[in-house]
């Protein structure tokens, strides 16, 4: 594995519990859309702590990598990263990695993007791909999120929607009892699912699901329940 010293440039709140980190590398590694990053931290009695996150930026996008991490209350790194870490720190980063849940503009459309809570990571790097490529595959981004205050993106990613070149979302909200204007309420369901894929122009190609172990499991379960292919979904859990 090779690790690299990275500076951290930029941090943006996102919503009420996650915050994008931006770093700057010494060398920026060409990565695939889907990738993720392993984050090193040393303390300095020499106890070290790792923990993966997937990389929100674009793989266009060379002069930073952005991470979006949620900040777990009883977690260990996250909590660091939320309360301790400023712009200027220094923080190591391993080369990106994973190979099973990739997009790239080859592989096509219609894909299937399904993300609960922060696991809409990977989506934004494959959403923002797509838009810098030119691509015009047919994406649909069904993002599942507790409240109106957990919008991850929400205004860059209604902004690639609103250009109708086959970009498509539908979001959820699970514990909001009426949801803004476009938002549907309750939690993914087969029926969810189904309905999204008959959104898309065409049998879909691939299912991609990423968040909390529950999450994913579940999606992944409706998923099938709705018809689709046990063999067309690629998972990322986050959690156990
Ligand atoms: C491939 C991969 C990519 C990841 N990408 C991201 C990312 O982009 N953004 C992000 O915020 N996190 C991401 N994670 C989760 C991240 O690696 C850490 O597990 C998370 O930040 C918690 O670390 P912690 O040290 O704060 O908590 P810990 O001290 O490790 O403990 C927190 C507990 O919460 C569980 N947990 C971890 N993540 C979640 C979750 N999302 N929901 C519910 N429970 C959870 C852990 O398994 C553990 O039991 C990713 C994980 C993997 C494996």
């Amino acid at each position: 594995m090779r690790w690299q010293t990275a500076v951290v440039t930029e941090i943006v709140r996102r919503s009420r519990a996650v915050s994008s980190f931006f770093f700057r590398l010494p060398e920026f590694v060409p990565f695939a859309a889907g990738q993720h990053i392993i984050v090193r931290l040393t303390a300095p009695d020499g106890y070290r702590a790792q923990r993966s996150y997937s990389i929100a930026s674009a793989p266009e996008t060379t002069s930073h990598v952005e991470l979006a991490i949620e900040k777990l209350d009883d977690g260990e790194v996250s909590p660091f990263f939320h309360e301790v870490v400023e712009v200027g720190d220094e923080i190591e980063l391993s080369e990106p990695v994973g190979g099973h849940f990739i997009w790239r503009t080859q592989d096509g459309g219609p894909v299937l993007l399904i993300g609960g809570g922060s696991g809409i990571a990977p989506f934004v790097s494959m959403a923002r791909h797509r838009a810098l490529a030119g691509s015009t595959a047919p994406m649909l981004l069904l993002f599942s999120a507790r409240t109106r205050h957990d919008l991850l993106f929400a205004d860059e990613l209604a902004e690639l929607r609103d250009r109708q070149d086959g970009f498509d979302m539908i979001t959820t909200l699970t514990r909001e009892a009426s949801p803004p204007e476009g938002i549907s309420k309750g939690r993914i369901d087969a029926g969810t699912i189904a309905a999204a894929l008959a959104r898309l122009p065409g049998p879909v190609r691939r299912i991609y699901i990423c968040g909390s172990n529950p999450f994913v499991e579940n999606a992944a379960q409706h998923a099938i329940d709705a018809g689709v292919e046990p063999g067309l979904i690629a998972t990322e859990r986050y959690g156990v």
